[in-house]
């Protein structure tokens, strides 16, 4: 009997979950025994035209890692779309947008101008900035186009189920691996995880909860016993999907919530923003002020892992220009 066919790709990503899968160890030969790997460019020299090639559906599961950046990712993302049966948003970044989402905060011209021409290290007197056609001695050179605003892969295809984390851990690719392997998946749409916090998870002994300011990691030296939010490290297991271990805390870095938000959960950002506010000591907005100021960019704080899937989306563009594209809106 022929073996399902697998295909994974990155798009707008570090990279990181391509290793995640490699972490999976020996049990990476279990995955190459139970499906065929038929679309790995990060490992395997395959072309997009092989896919292309195959029949609509004949992909049996695809995982996508990787956020919507440019019109190459969105041209990936429905040609594996199309080809595949179940499509897996694979990683906090296909989920929510993840870090390349933070370029939400500031727009293509913003960007290009600080990469291309502002930034300390760059040295550009002509203001050259990337074309998406360059004609040269050896012919025309083609980039792909980079989006005004960074889309999670379902902002762009429908999506049948997401597996967070940044990257997910090797056990949470099991989990996933052999939810597909024997036919165990949950409803279509859904994260395939705990529905708990990472709290829940998490060893750490809690008490209540009162804060009086916040310390960056490089501060303090927490204990190894009580809850780090406690300690006054930033920690978003309170309002973080379980399923990594809670490794950060266990370690004495708080949480970042690369997990997402747990379920139910609309706005990841909002959620540990209301969490975090009932955790204050303060009494007047004064207090609430002067301890906020020890949480340095609150919007990475928040927002790290869901800015584009969050129900603010992006920032404002100047101009009054509109604030959300459409999936089919190229920049
Ligand atoms: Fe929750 Fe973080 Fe405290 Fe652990 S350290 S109990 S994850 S807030």
């Amino acid at each position: 009997m022929s073996k399902p066919k697998l295909a994974l790709y990155w798009a707008s990503s570090c990279g990181g979950c391509e290793i995640a899968v490699l972490s999976l160890h020996e049990k990476i030969l279990d995955v190459a025994a139970a499906f065929d790997i038929v679309f790995w460019p990060c490992v395997m020299d395959f072309k997009y035209a092989d896919v292309e090639a195959m029949e609509d559906g004949e992909i049996d599961v695809c995982l996508f890692n990787g956020a919507i950046r440019n019109d190459e990712n969105a041209h990936l993302a429905h040609l594996l779309r199309k080809k595949s049966k179940v499509l897996v948003a694979f990683g906090a970044c296909a989920f929510g947008g993840s870090m390349p989402g933070l370029a939400n905060f500031a727009d293509r011209e913003q960007i290009f101008d600080f990469v291309y021409k502002e930034s300390p290290s760059t040295v550009n007197p002509d203001g050259v900035v990337p074309q998406k056609i360059s004609n040269v001695d050896e012919g025309e050179l083609t980039l792909p186009t980079f989006w005004n605003t960074v889309k999670t892969l379902a902002q762009v295809v429908p999506v049948d189920y997401y597996l967070p984390g940044c990257p997910p851990e090797a056990s949470s690719i099991e989990i996933a691996v052999n939810a597909i392997v024997t036919g165990q998946l949950p409803p279509p749409g859904s994260v395939i995880g705990p529905e708990v916090t990472v709290c829940d998870e998490c060893s750490r002994t809690k008490s209540e909860k009162k804060i009086k300011r916040f310390y960056r990691p490089q501060e303090i030296i927490p204990n190894d016993e009580e809850c780090l939010l406690e300690q006054g490290l930033f920690c978003a297991g309170i309002a973080t999907r379980a399923g990594c271990g809670a490794l950060c805390p266990s370690v004495g870095m708080g949480c970042r919530g690369c997990y997402g938000p747990n379920e139910g959960v609309i706005d990841h950002g909002a959620k540990l923003l209301t969490g975090i506010a009932s955790v204050l000591d303060a009494n007047t907005p004064e207090e609430v002020d002067a301890i906020l100021d020890t949480l340095p960019d609150p919007a990475g704080y928040f927002y790290r892992f869901h800015l584009p899937d969050s129900l603010l989306r992006r920032k404002a563009r100047k101009n009054g220009q509109k604030l959300i594209e459409s999936a089919a809106e190229p920049a």
